[in-house]
């Protein structure tokens, strides 16, 4: 049976006064032998910061983008080398912020995806259709999309020991979650997808729900089937939300 993850992801949000605050206080309920897993991925800049303060707990942290290239001449960039480095164990890829802000396609995320497992982290790989696709009847031609695209770059053995989040554009930040039931069709349809590459590596895939996660509504989407779990943004940014999230997780 897979096990269930919990991720946050702050986004562009932090302080080291608030990271400190927000970090003893998840400590202070996750324990370090806990049967869900749970990670924050933090702006790159506050890793060592994280690191320092998560070290040895319960807690793994990991960041929300990466470069596709390993080291050289392309400023601004950080590599998984780097991240590994700073002692993270999973990496965003494809979030659709980064597709639809900063215009980042199909095949740059899969090289993404392929950057963060030669270097050793555990990439969880963003997919998921806007509302127009939604109502024009394509979330599945969309999803059916991105997943190739990754499994074009890299394989269906590449999934092995990746994550895969699906994340419906229209309920990222908005407050609009998916039905726990169109969540898991969506999540049956990605697992599906990859089954007819690879069925083990489909069976075992996490594939976690992201978009308005809430203390509310998490054991709700927990509880489906194909659901292993969240991909938490604005809610891991306040304490007592994202220990229940986790604790809903906790519940099969
Ligand atoms: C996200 O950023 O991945 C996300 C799901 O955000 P939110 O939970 O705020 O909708």
């Amino acid at each position: 049976m897979r096990s269930k993850i919990v991720v946050g992801n702050w986004k562009l949000n932090g302080s080291l006064a608030g990271n400190e605050a927000l970090l003893k206080a998840l400590l202070r309920d996750i324990p370090r032998e806990n049967p869900a897993a749970c990670a924050v991925c933090v702006p790159s800049p506050y890793l060592a910061q994280v690191r320092a303060l998560l070290e040895g707990s319960g807690i793994a942290w990991g960041a929300q983008d990466l470069s596709r290239f390993d080291q050289g001449a392309y400023t601004g960039e950080v590599s998984g080398r780097m991240l590994v480095e700073l002692g993270c164990r999973y990496v965003i890829v494809g979030h659709s912020e980064r597709r639809t802000i900063f215009g980042e396609t199909d095949a740059l995320a899969a090289q993404k995806y392929v950057a963060a497992r030669n270097a050793g982290l555990t990439p969880i790989f963003c997919v998921g259709e806007t509302l127009q696709e939604r109502e024009r009847g394509e979330m599945q031609s969309v999803l059916a999309r991105q997943v190739d695209a990754l499994l074009h770059a890299y394989g269906a053995v590449g999934l092995e020991r990746g994550i895969v989040a699906y994340e419906p554009v229209w309920a990222i930040g908005t407050g609009r979650t998916a039905t726990a039931a169109q969540a898991d069709e969506a999540h049956a349809f990605i697992r599906g997808r990859i089954a007819a590459k690879d069925e083990a590596v489909a069976r075992q895939l996490p594939i976690l729900y992201g978009g308005s996660v809430k203390a509310a509504n998490a054991a709700e989407l927990f509880a489906m089937p194909n659901v292993d779990g969240g991909l938490v943004g604005g809610a891991s940014l306040v304490a007592q939300e994202f220990v229940a999230i986790w604790r809903a997780a906790l519940v099969r």
